[in-house]
């Protein structure tokens, strides 16, 4: 297939270089043979002339003419009869105006060259026959096809490796693709230049990045999505195997207990997962409405009171009444996940302060901020992500969803979310 672009394309300029020599070529050599042979009729009439005028002057017969000039490249006779010089109707016209009339050339294998020159004169039809030689028209043409003949050669030579070079890279990046398809991400091609093929190349580079890019985060996908559902799954394998043997009543009820807690981890990572999913592929069942934000914060503080009453939390609240068009779930989903984490990450007896309110530019802001241990700059770029935890360990509750739901749920409202944290505490803010 890759020759034969190669074939192609040369075959293409060849033809394109064939044409526009050969063209000018014939185009030239016919014009230059016709300017030779009006020379060369330009001097015999003004010889042929000359000889007249003399005779005239001189009172010779025109029968003598011969005497006087004929040599051995010009015989010049009396003729009889016009029909011998085979003239077409111009020419016996121009003739009988009195008129020099050249005939055809004609070749002759020992003389070159020959052509009549005719006039009638005093009544009489006077022929001069003059040979010239065959060679000045021979030179030409070989001259003229040596040129061609090398300049289709140069042309050919250009062309193959004009060809190559324009070839050559996309050859590569054939190969390249093929290498891409196999599942090979990691190549790359050596960029130069700023031609339409260089940046087909500059562009493939981009794509393998990013197709990289997107392979290496579907395996760390995968990998965080079974550690995350493993973790459960081991302990209610485990504590159900205790269950089987010799244990108490209030060994049971712990063990139910804690199997119940890891089904409903379990249940919660399978839920964030597949909200995450919708809100990314922008499958929304439900409709957008009137969302009273305060009102909403409130039953959101609500659902985790017992966390936070279990940590005495101080709790600060200032909410203005203000009201949004959006998704009630989703946003419901923003603030128990920030409320959850700011207790998660509070020390005992902390405190945590809520704000909501419009600012004069006509922005709603909601600022939540806690004094908890807070976050290192390296981790505040990776919160956001999914299944990030801070604690690599990965013991501390949570499965690592909740800010990135929180982000993608706030960006779906047209809005954008900043974290500030140091080790006094961190802050989050919502602007819609
Ligand atoms: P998780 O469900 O594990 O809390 P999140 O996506 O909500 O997951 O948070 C990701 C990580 O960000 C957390 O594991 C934690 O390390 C860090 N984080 C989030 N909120 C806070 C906070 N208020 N204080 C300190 N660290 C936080």
């Amino acid at each position: 297939m890759r020759s034969c672009i190669f074939r192609e394309l040369a075959t293409v300029i060849l033809f394109i270089i064939c044409i526009t020599l050969l063209i000018p070529y014939l185009v030239f050599s016919k014009f230059t043979a016709r300017t030779i042979q009006a020379e060369i009729h330009n001097y015999v009439r003004t010889s042929i002339q000359r000889q007249l005028d003399y005779i005239e002057q001189e009172s010779i017969a025109p029968e003598q003419l011969s005497d006087i000039y004929a040599t051995n490249a010009l015989v010049i006779q009396l003729m009889e009869n016009m029909e011998d010089l085979e003239l077409n109707e111009q020419q016996k016209t121009l003739l009988e105006a009195g008129e020099i009339v050249f005939t055809r050339y004609r070749s002759h294998p020992q003389r070159g060259l020959l052509f009549l020159a005719a006039v009638r004169y005093r009544g009489k039809l006077l022929v001069w026959e003059f040979h010239t030689s065959q060679a000045i028209f021979d030179r030409l043409r070989v001259s003229g096809l040596l040129s061609l003949v090398s300049s289709l050669l140069l042309g050919l030579i250009c062309t193959l490796l004009a060809t190559k070079h324009v070839i050559q890279p996309l050859q590569r990046l054939d190969a390249a693709t093929q290498r891409v398809a196999a599942g090979d991400f990691d190549v790359r091609l050596p960029e130069r230049g700023k031609d339409e093929i260089s940046s087909l190349i500059r562009n493939f580079n981009v794509m393998t990045s990013k197709l990289g890019g997107v392979e290496l985060l579907r395996n760390n996908f995968i990998s965080d999505i079974s550690h995350e559902f493993k973790t459960p799954l081991t302990a209610i394998e485990g504590y159900a195997k205790l269950l089987e043997g010799e244990c108490s009543k209030e060994e049971q009820q712990e063990y139910l207990a804690i199997i119940q807690e890891e089904a409903g981890r379990l249940s919660t990572l399978a839920e964030n997962i597949l909200m995450l999913n919708r809100i990314e592929k922008g499958n929304i069942t439900s409709k957008q409405q009137q969302v009273r934000l305060d009102e909403q914060i409130r039953r959101a503080l609500t659902l985790c009171e017992g966390r936070w009453e279990q940590k005495d939390i101080q709790l600060q609240l200032s909410l203005e009444e203000l009201t949004i068009q959006g998704y009630e779930a989703l946003l419901m989903q923003v603030w128990t996940n920030l409320i959850d984490n700011a207790v998660k990450f509070s020390p005992q007896g902390g405190q945590v302060s809520i704000e909501l309110f419009r600012q004069p530019s006509g922005r709603i802001v909601f600022v939540i901020s806690d004094q908890g241990s807070g976050i290192t700059p390296e981790n505040v770029t990776h919160i956001f992500e999914k299944f990030y935890k801070a604690d690599q360990s990965r013991k501390s509750d949570g499965n690592g969803l909740g800010l990135s739901i929180v982000k993608q749920v706030v960006q779906l409202h047209n809005g954008e979310i900043a974290v500030d944290s140091s080790c006094a505490g961190s802050t989050f803010t919502i602007l819609f």
